[in-house]
């Protein structure tokens, strides 16, 4: 079964009521989706959520960014994944760089994981960002990286698990710097990930996984990169604010 291309947003911190309404409504004029061969979804603040959900058109699906892993109760400021799956939502972000790296936030190869695993048992899907920093990549590490934050994520998860997964490769030093990483770069890389999965978790989960490339993708570069095989759609930061987004989700054609 061939992968269905896969165009994720992410709005970071980003948006108001105002600039949601207005961007949405330049989505709202782009070809339907329904039927062609691409999934799109919007990752969301979840102060805008339901605001952004009762705007945007039917055929792209919602995410959030984030989600705690307990049920109800004393976790203060905390969004559950069962108050996301509760809200309509089916997608969740999970394991950004920003959320690995940040200094004030510094989730861990094992939090992530745990994250993952909680939101799929709750019915959630997860878009799983996977990533080396550059000074790891000058290192040489680029493939160990993305394979120890796999590996804690795999550990967590049951094979039937994963039809709801998709694997974000994003570079950290590509990440809305402007510096894109070449198609070959991103072949490369996203070919060690399938293959990775297929000798850890199974050959039919690695056929039909689909990894996303993000870090800087634009409307100009996305066709190049949609173009590698191993290349099955975006997680998009930046562009992803603006009418230029309908272009990259046009990129699989
Ligand atoms: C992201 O935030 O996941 C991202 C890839 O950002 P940008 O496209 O702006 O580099």
């Amino acid at each position: 079964m061939p992968r269905k291309f896969f165009v994720g947003g992410n709005w970071k911190r980003n948006g108001t009521r105002d600039t949601i309404s207005k961007i949405v409504e330049e989505f709202n004029k782009g070809p339907s989706v329904a039927d062609a061969d691409v999934e799109v979804v919007i990752g969301v603040p979840f102060v805008y959520a339901d605001f952004t959900q009762e705007k945007l058109r039917k055929d792209w699906k919602l995410s959030v960014q984030n989600c705690w892993i307990g049920k109800g109760g004393a976790f203060t400021g905390e969004v559950s994944a069962e108050m996301i799956k509760d809200a309509g939502i089916p997608w969740v972000i999970l394991g950004h760089s920003e959320r690995r790296h940040l200094p004030e936030l510094k989730e861990s190869d094992e939090t992530v994981a745990i994250k993952v695993a909680y939101a799929l048992a709750n019915g959630l899907k997860v878009m799983a960002c996977i990533g080396e920093l550059l000074e790891e990549r000058e290192k040489g590490q680029t493939q160990a990286v993305n394979e120890r934050q796999l590996k804690a994520i795999a550990a967590k998860l049951k094979e039937e698990d994963w039809k709801n997964v998709v694997i974000a490769y994003e570079p950290v030093w590509a990440i809305g710097t402007g510096k894109v990483a070449t198609p070959e770069q991103a072949q490369e890389v996203h070919e060690q990930v399938r293959a990775w999965v297929a000798s850890n978790v199974s050959p039919s989960v690695a056929a039909e996984v689909r990894i996303l490339y993000g870090g800087s993708v634009t409307a100009k570069n996305s066709v190049e990169l949609a173009g590698k095989p191993d290349v099955d759609g975006f997680l998009v930061g930046g562009a992803s604010l603006k009418p230029e987004f309908l272009d990259i989700v046009a990129a699989y054609k």
